[in-house]
Protein backbone atom coordinates (compact mmCIF):
# COMPACT_ATOMS: atom_id res chain seq x y z
CA UNK A 1 0.00 0.00 0.00
CA UNK A 2 1.29 3.11 -1.19
CA UNK A 3 1.66 6.51 1.38
CA UNK A 4 2.66 9.93 1.23
CA UNK A 5 5.03 11.33 3.10
CA UNK A 6 3.84 14.28 5.03
CA UNK A 7 5.97 17.97 3.82
CA UNK A 8 8.04 18.31 7.28
CA UNK A 9 9.67 14.68 6.32
CA UNK A 10 10.19 15.39 2.65
CA UNK A 11 10.98 19.16 3.03
CA UNK A 12 13.76 17.27 5.92
CA UNK A 13 15.04 14.16 3.45
CA UNK A 14 15.65 16.93 0.43
CA UNK A 15 17.99 19.47 3.55
CA UNK A 16 19.39 15.94 4.19
CA UNK A 17 20.13 15.14 0.34
CA UNK A 18 21.54 18.60 -0.17
CA UNK A 19 23.61 18.84 2.18
CA UNK A 20 25.66 16.14 0.95
CA UNK A 21 24.95 16.45 -2.63
CA UNK A 22 25.15 20.31 -2.91
CA UNK A 23 23.43 20.74 -5.90
CA UNK A 24 21.08 18.21 -7.80
CA UNK A 25 20.40 18.44 -11.05
CA UNK A 26 16.95 17.53 -11.84
CA UNK A 27 13.46 16.78 -10.04
CA UNK A 28 13.66 13.07 -10.85
CA UNK A 29 17.29 13.17 -9.57
CA UNK A 30 16.05 14.65 -6.04
CA UNK A 31 12.73 12.95 -5.89
CA UNK A 32 14.96 9.42 -6.31
CA UNK A 33 16.98 10.64 -3.65
CA UNK A 34 14.30 11.97 -1.47
CA UNK A 35 12.46 8.55 -1.94
CA UNK A 36 15.36 6.12 -1.11
CA UNK A 37 15.79 7.89 2.06
CA UNK A 38 11.75 7.85 3.13
CA UNK A 39 11.76 4.42 2.63
CA UNK A 40 14.34 3.84 4.95
CA UNK A 41 11.47 4.66 7.76
CA UNK A 42 8.62 3.11 5.51
CA UNK A 43 8.93 1.34 2.33
CA UNK A 44 5.64 1.75 1.02
CA UNK A 45 6.41 5.72 0.95
CA UNK A 46 6.39 7.17 -2.38
CA UNK A 47 7.01 10.85 -4.18
CA UNK A 48 6.85 12.41 -7.07
CA UNK A 49 9.09 14.50 -9.09
CA UNK A 50 6.88 17.36 -9.35
CA UNK A 51 5.97 17.18 -5.14
CA UNK A 52 9.47 16.99 -4.26
CA UNK A 53 9.90 20.36 -6.70
CA UNK A 54 6.79 22.10 -4.70
CA UNK A 55 7.98 21.33 -1.13
CA UNK A 56 12.42 22.13 -2.51
CA UNK A 57 10.66 25.58 -3.41
CA UNK A 58 8.80 26.35 0.29
CA UNK A 59 12.58 25.77 1.77
CA UNK A 60 14.61 29.04 2.71
CA UNK A 61 18.15 27.02 2.21
CA UNK A 62 17.43 25.73 -1.26
CA UNK A 63 17.72 27.22 -3.59
CA UNK A 64 15.41 26.00 -7.50
CA UNK A 65 16.88 27.07 -10.81
CA UNK A 66 14.93 27.06 -14.05
CA UNK A 67 17.66 24.78 -16.68
CA UNK A 68 15.95 27.41 -19.11
CA UNK A 69 16.95 30.39 -21.27
CA UNK A 70 13.21 31.28 -22.29
CA UNK A 71 11.11 33.02 -20.38
CA UNK A 72 7.01 31.14 -20.81
CA UNK A 73 4.51 32.79 -21.72
CA UNK A 74 1.82 32.45 -18.81
CA UNK A 75 -1.84 32.35 -19.27
CA UNK A 76 -3.93 34.77 -18.19
CA UNK A 77 -5.59 33.75 -14.81
CA UNK A 78 -6.32 36.07 -12.31
CA UNK A 79 -8.16 33.77 -9.87
CA UNK A 80 -7.53 31.04 -8.25
CA UNK A 81 -9.92 28.34 -9.62
CA UNK A 82 -10.30 26.93 -6.27
CA UNK A 83 -10.42 29.21 -3.64
CA UNK A 84 -11.13 32.63 -6.07
CA UNK A 85 -8.52 34.63 -4.23
CA UNK A 86 -5.39 36.52 -6.00
CA UNK A 87 -2.92 34.50 -7.71
CA UNK A 88 0.25 35.14 -8.59
CA UNK A 89 3.15 34.07 -10.60
CA UNK A 90 5.82 31.85 -9.00
CA UNK A 91 8.81 32.50 -10.26
CA UNK A 92 12.78 31.12 -9.89
CA UNK A 93 15.22 32.14 -11.96
CA UNK A 94 16.76 30.87 -14.77
CA UNK A 95 20.70 30.22 -15.76
CA UNK A 96 21.10 33.70 -16.47
CA UNK A 97 19.56 34.59 -13.07
CA UNK A 98 16.45 36.06 -14.79
CA UNK A 99 13.43 35.77 -12.97
CA UNK A 100 10.96 33.54 -14.65
CA UNK A 101 7.50 32.24 -14.29
CA UNK A 102 7.16 28.45 -13.72
CA UNK A 103 3.33 28.15 -12.41
CA UNK A 104 1.11 29.88 -10.24
CA UNK A 105 0.41 30.02 -6.60
CA UNK A 106 -3.11 30.93 -5.01
CA UNK A 107 -2.21 33.28 -2.42
CA UNK A 108 -4.95 32.02 0.22
CA UNK A 109 -5.07 28.61 -0.31
CA UNK A 110 -2.26 25.50 -0.86
CA UNK A 111 -3.56 25.96 -5.04
CA UNK A 112 -0.66 25.78 -7.16
CA UNK A 113 -0.07 25.33 -10.82
CA UNK A 114 2.99 24.22 -12.77
CA UNK A 115 3.94 25.00 -16.00
CA UNK A 116 4.61 21.12 -16.81
CA UNK A 117 1.73 20.39 -18.66
CA UNK A 118 2.76 23.18 -21.07
CA UNK A 119 6.52 22.82 -21.14
CA UNK A 120 8.76 20.18 -19.48
CA UNK A 121 11.04 21.61 -17.22
CA UNK A 122 14.78 21.06 -15.84
CA UNK A 123 15.63 22.28 -12.57
CA UNK A 124 18.80 22.23 -10.56
CA UNK A 125 19.00 22.44 -6.53
CA UNK A 126 21.12 24.27 -4.77
CA UNK A 127 21.68 24.43 -0.89
CA UNK A 128 22.70 27.99 -0.27
CA UNK A 129 25.77 28.52 1.38
CA UNK A 130 25.33 29.71 5.01
ZN1 LIG B 1 -6.90 29.51 -3.60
Amino acid sequence: MKKIPSKDKVSKAIKDILSTHLKLESQEDLARHAVKLLKKEDKNYTLSPIRVKRIALDIPEIEVKAKTKKTVKLQDIKNCPVCESDIRPLTVKNLLNKNIAIGYRCTSCSYQSDLEAFMPMRYIFILKSH
